[in-house]
């Protein structure tokens, strides 16, 4: 069966097609991107939608010739695709109805069935169909999203979350404050490698409550301490990451412990980071877990999860009205009914 999806939940707008025919090890075949950026980072959601709606015709074409050479062909026939899958929740509003138009077009076009699918809920399949981990709990670290997520009772539940911004969204405002321009979580990386020796350490407000965290409170405290003059810039992206991951490797360490679970996977842009890929290894190893970690394409936000988590749904019968098929941008992820996994 082929599946294409498309992913448009934020900044992102992208085509993914996937395979899952049996003799084919690599199942995506295409997954094709193209995101809208701001040099000063922040987002206008109306202009994100603009962007989306401007390019949409070239990412399908890039998808559907990126998916033909996989299978050695010029281009695929949208004869070929078997279903379309579409991000419907959660996300930017404006930027979700681009997606949900260009998903309906092609269905009633191609009288193709559709399919809506959870963006959260696809980084944790994806996770899964690449890194082949089983009943993993999700570190999903995102612009806007910061939640530990895991498969408990039939449902995929949200066992610890920000409270406030986004852990990239708190990277980014931090460089932002620095003058490292934007994104900010890479260049953050760049600059905290240069610091050698934890005496370099400045304290920073710590804030995990229960299984929850927030860092509203850190980024205060870290203009201030900007505006001050009185600290490396290095320093203080060290201490940075230094403080903020070890909030996260807490949480996540504290819903592997909850859920009785040995997998840890990863996702979203700032699990990118090397960093913190170190420190949620050696908690792992320290509980006898194992993490898991997708290649990049496959952390940010793309489209090849959508495709697949709407294969998955699509071959457990989800079915979708036409009319129906709208978008849902406050829905949490335990509101979605798991009919695709048997345990
Ligand atoms: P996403 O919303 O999942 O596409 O992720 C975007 C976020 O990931 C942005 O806030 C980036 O600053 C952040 N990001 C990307 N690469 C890294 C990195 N190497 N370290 C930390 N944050 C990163
Ligand atoms: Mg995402």
């Amino acid at each position: 069966m082929i599946v294409l999806g498309i992913e448009s939940t934020a900044h992102t707008f992208g085509v993914g097609i996937v395979d899952d025919s049996k003799k084919r090890a690599n199942k995506v075949l295409a997954n094709v991107k193209d995101s809208y950026t701001t040099k000063k980072g922040g987002m206008i959601p109306s202009k994100a939608a603009d962007h989306h709606a401007e390019i949409c015709g070239k990412v399908l074409r890039g998808a559907l010739e990126k998916a033909g050479q996989a299978k050695g062909k010029e281009e695929l026939d949208m004869k070929d695709v078997d279903v379309i899958a579409y991000s419907q929740s959660p996300g930017i509003g404006h930027c979700l109805r681009i997606g949900a138009m260009a998903a309906r077009s092609l269905a009633v076009k191609h009288n193709k069935p559709i399919v809506g699918v959870n963006h959260c809920i696809a980084h944790l399949e994806i996770g899964r169909l690449v890194t082949k981990a089983k009943n993993p709990v999700l570190l999903y670290l995102s612009g806007a999203n910061t939640q530990v997520i895991a498969y408990e009772g039939k449902k995929y539940r949200i066992f610890g979350e920000t409270l406030d911004m986004g852990i990239g969204n708190f990277l980014d405002s931090f460089a932002r404050d620095l003058g490292l321009g934007f994104p900010g979580g890479p260049v953050v990386e760049k600059m905290a490698k240069k610091v050698k020796g934890s005496d370099k350490y400045v304290e920073l407000p710590y804030s995990v409550k229960g299984m929850d965290m927030n860092f509203g409170g850190m980024l205060t405290n870290l203009k201030q301490k900007i505006k001050s003059g009185k600290f490396k810039k290095e320093d203080l992206c060290f201490s940075v990451q230094e403080t903020a991951f070890a909030m996260m490797v807490e949480v996540a360490e504290r819903a592997l412990a909850h859920c009785d679970k040995s997998e840890l996977l990863l996702g979203g842009g700032v699990a990118c980071n090397k960093r913190l890929q170190e420190m949620c290894d050696k908690m792992c190893k320290a509980r006898g877990a194992k993490m898991y970690v997708p290649a990049n394409e496959f952390l940010v936000d793309n489209a090849g999860m959508i495709a697949w988590l709407g294969l998955l749904q699509h071959k457990a019968g989800d079915k979708l009205k036409i009319e129906k098929a709208d978008i849902k941008p406050y829905i949490r992820t335990d509101e979605i009914e798991v009919k695709w996994r048997k345990d």
